[in-house]
């Protein structure tokens, strides 16, 4: 038996399918619930170029982690695209035996110029975060004076280089963005892009995080429901995060990602490494595993793999199921490998 078809288990029979890699910790966004600007300000040490996994670490890990079951890669920061001549990386991942989807998840700031080469290089599809379409609201959220017309075109740009049905993700706060629900379910209910809302999460003390700030996602569907009649639509692969609902006039669909309000935890398959090769087993996990320090002290893929095959076999966590249950909140994030 190759290594590939070992069925590869953690403790709650949960596969490894999945794996996040961020490849940069840096962002241009200050997004006042993710990087907040007092404390990822100009003196805060983001990591010196040295310390981030290459795109060959980052390559060679990716042939591990595909010879362990991994079939989905998604490219996620800090900001992916600032990391220079991405598409490098993509085009090596793409090219890895097993691995069936590359995605990305990205502010859009740098999308518009890199989409045909992104898509040229493998990527397969984006999701890009936009959190509200009144730049007073967007702006006052990403505290870096975006606008939210440059992310549209980043979206436009991205479905015009064949990377669509594109994903929007809008992180909702409530009496922060609540009142934009609306105006984007109704600007991308017949765009062909997928329109995702977030339960604002607790990432630990940085974002000063409460369970009244979040809108329960069956708010939000009750919400749009009463606009626009929505259908459930079943998972399109199992450990999907998103639950997906359909308008009933054939507009199109949405998700809704209710990580606080109904935790997934028993169908999560996915491994995040952050841009220093430290292994997640978990968002919420507070240390990661470090693979940066035997890459590059010489092991061999064996080793490697299995190295990963002990972390994965031995993982157990169910943070947010436990955590929401006993007191509505999660805990400490590495907002580096958050993903999307
Ligand atoms: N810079 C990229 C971007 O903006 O999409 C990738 C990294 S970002 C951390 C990934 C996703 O996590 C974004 O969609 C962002 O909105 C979401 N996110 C960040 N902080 C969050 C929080 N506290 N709760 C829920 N989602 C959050």
């Amino acid at each position: 038996m190759t290594v590939a078809e070992l069925p590869l288990a953690d403790t709650l029979a949960r596969p490894l399918r999945d794996l996040r890699i961020s490849v940069t910790d840096r962002c241009q966004f200050r997004c006042t619930y993710c990087m907040p600007r007092d404390i990822f300000g100009r003196d805060f040490a983001f990591l010196p170029r040295a310390d981030l996994l290459t795109f060959e670490e980052l390559a060679r890990l990716g042939r591990v982690f595909a010879d362990l079951g991994v079939r989905r890669l998604r490219l996620t920061g800090g900001e992916p695209l600032l990391r220079r001549d991405l598409e490098r990386l993509v085009a090596m991942l793409a090219g890895i035996d097993g691995v069936e989807d590359i995605a990305l998840t990205t502010n859009g700031a740098l999308l518009a110029g890199k989409a045909a080469a992104l898509a040229a290089a493998g990527l397969r599809r984006v999701t890009v975060s936009l959190d509200s379409l009144d730049d007073k609201v967007f702006m006052a959220l990403n505290d870096a004076g975006y606008p939210a017309a440059r992310v549209l075109e980043a979206i436009a740009a991205a479905a015009a280089a064949g990377l669509g049905p594109v994903k929007v993700n809008m992180v909702v706060r409530r009496g922060v963005n609540e009142r934009s629900i609306l105006p984007m379910a109704a600007h991308f209910r017949g765009s062909g892009h997928v329109l995702r809302f977030i339960e604002y999460m607790d990432v630990g003390t940085t974002n000063g995080w409460r369970l009244d700030d979040v809108v329960p996602a069956a708010e939000i569907i009750a919400l749009i429901g009463g606009h626009w009649p929505l259908d459930p639509v079943p998972p399109s692969h199992p450990g999907e995060v998103a639950s997906r609902y359909r308008y009933r006039d054939g507009a199109g669909e949405i998700g809704v990602i209710a990580s606080v309000t109904r935790p997934f935890c028993r169908g999560c398959t996915r491994a995040r490494l952050s841009a220093e090769g430290l292994l997640y087993t978990c968002l919420f996990a507070g240390t990661g595993h470090d693979l940066r320090g035997p890459l590059r002290g010489g092991a061999s893929d064996q080793a490697l793999r299995e190295l990963v095959t002990a972390i994965w076999t031995r993982r157990a966590d169910r943070y947010s199921e436990l955590r929401t249950r006993a007191t509505g909140r999660t805990q400490k994030v590495e907002m580096s490998h958050i993903g999307g």
